[in-house]
This record gives structure tokens, sequence and C-alpha cells, in this order.
């Protein structure tokens, strides 16, 4: 899977991905992360990016033709999607991050400042991105979380020993609680029940701590986990 990241600050980007279970997935050559920088493409001599917005007010607005002239310039899959990472877009969530797992390319557009030009969404149309309802001084760090949570998923990109499927979310309810070693520490114990090596009491035991957590931390997952499940 290609990701494309058009930033300001490419190093910042570039960075992530030379770390643990990324830089796997990047050096094996199951994700590609390229970053694309809109100064490359301003037409001013200056190099110039931003610039005052019209009708007063403070922070500087990015303006378009940087902008459009990178994105014309990336090379499209037929199976790519624009994303333009936007405190205003729709909320990333796990069903979000299957469906975005399913685009072979995700080109995306990391704001800063006082965020772009009105014409860059109109020209380019992206779909709108938010990783919560704050504000963030740039796109980077929402784009690495995009493309962290979507490559996980991507089969190769876990090993054996990590896996997605049983993660919060995935199957409505947040997760269980885990242990390791010692079993006792500081008077607090392993729960026996994961000592006696009977898989089905230790599921039914995670399950069961799934849904207790569930339902005091996210009580509307709860809800929809009670629904999808027919339980009033
Ligand atoms: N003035 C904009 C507004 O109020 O909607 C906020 C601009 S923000 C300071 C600069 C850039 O950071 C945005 O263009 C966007 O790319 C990114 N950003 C900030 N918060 C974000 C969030 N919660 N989710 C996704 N991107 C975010």
């Amino acid at each position: 899977m290609i990701f494309d990241v058009m930033t300001l600050f490419p190093e910042m980007v570039e960075n992530y991905f030379q770390y643990s279970i990324l830089k796997r997935a990047s050096d094996g050559g199951i994700i590609t992360v390229n970053t694309i920088n809109p100064r490359d493409y301003t037409e001013n001599k200056h190099k110039k990016v931003d610039d005052m917005p019209y009708g007063g007010g403070a922070g500087m607005v990015l303006m378009p033709q940087p902008y459009v002239d990178a994105y014309e310039s990336i090379p499209k899959l037929e199976n790519t999607l624009t994303i333009m990472l936007s405190p205003q877009g729709e909320p990333l969530t796990d069903k979000v991050v299957n469906e975005l797992g399913q685009y072979e390319q995700i080109i995306m557009l990391c704001g800063h400042y006082e965020g772009f030009d009105e014409r860059i969404r109109e020209i380019i149309k992206p779909r709108e991105i938010s990783i919560g309802d704050f504000v963030l001084t740039g796109g980077e760090l929402p784009a690495l979380c995009l493309i962290d949570a979507v490559s996980r998923k991507i089969e190769g990109t876990l090993g054996k020993i990590e896996s997605a499927d049983e993660d919060s979310f995935s199957n409505g309810l947040i997760e269980y609680p885990h242990y390791t070693r010692p079993r006792e520490y500081r008077g607090y114990k392993v729960p026996e029940v994961l000592l006696n090596g009977n898989h089905k009491e230790i599921n039914e035991f995670r399950l069961q701590k799934s849904i207790e957590r569930t339902k005091a931390r996210r009580p509307d997952l709860y809800e929809k986990y009670l629904q999808s499940h027919n339980k009033p």
C-alpha cells in the first residue's frame, strides 16, 4: 500500500518509519511512504506557501498554487483515495480504518498554521478526516496516526506475536486486561484463571472483562454491543 504525504515538514513524517513494526513493514515493502513538499512546487521566488487571510484575522493561510500543483504531480493508481487531515473532518474510527485499508494508495494533505485556502478543497475534493475534537498545530501527527492504524491491519505488518484480531474495537468492545511475569507484584496477583491453561475458561474470563470495561468506560459502545447481540 502506498501512502503519499503532502507536508511542509517531510522529516517529521519520514522519521516515524525508522522504528519498530512500521520500519519492518516499510523495509519489507508492505507499505511505501512517500513525502511531497508543496514548498518545492511554489512559483514565487521566496518559496512562500502561505499568506495573510483575506478579510483579516490571525494566522497564515496555505496558498492554493503550491498544494494543487504538488497534488497533481503525484502519480495516481486506479484505486486511490485523497484525504485532507482536518479537525473539521469525519472522525477516524476503527470502521473508517478498515475502509481505508481497501485502497492501494492514499494521498494525504497535511495542513499547518491557520489551515488551507478553501479552493484547495474545492479543486482537489478530498475526503476530510479528523483524529478528534481538538486542534493540533499540523496535520503530520494525524497523518501518522492514520497510516499507523491502517498499516497494522495489512496482512504481514504484524508478526505472529502481535495480533490485531483481539484489539479494542475489533469486536465492538474494548480489550480485556493483560498480565505478564511475575505472578505477583507488590501484592497484586495475576488472576488465577489465566494460569490454569484452560483456554475455554480463559476466553470466557477475557470476554467478561471486555464487556465490564466497555460498560464502565464506553457506555456508547456497550449500548451498540447489546443491540448487535439482541440483548435488551
Ligand atoms: N483553523 C483550522 C480550524 O479551526 O479548523 C485549524 C487549523 S490547524 C491549526 C492546522 C492543521 O492541522 C489543519 O489544517 C490540519 O491539517 C491539522 N489538524 C489539526 N487538528 C487536527 C485534527 N484534530 N484532526 C486532523 N487534522 C488536524
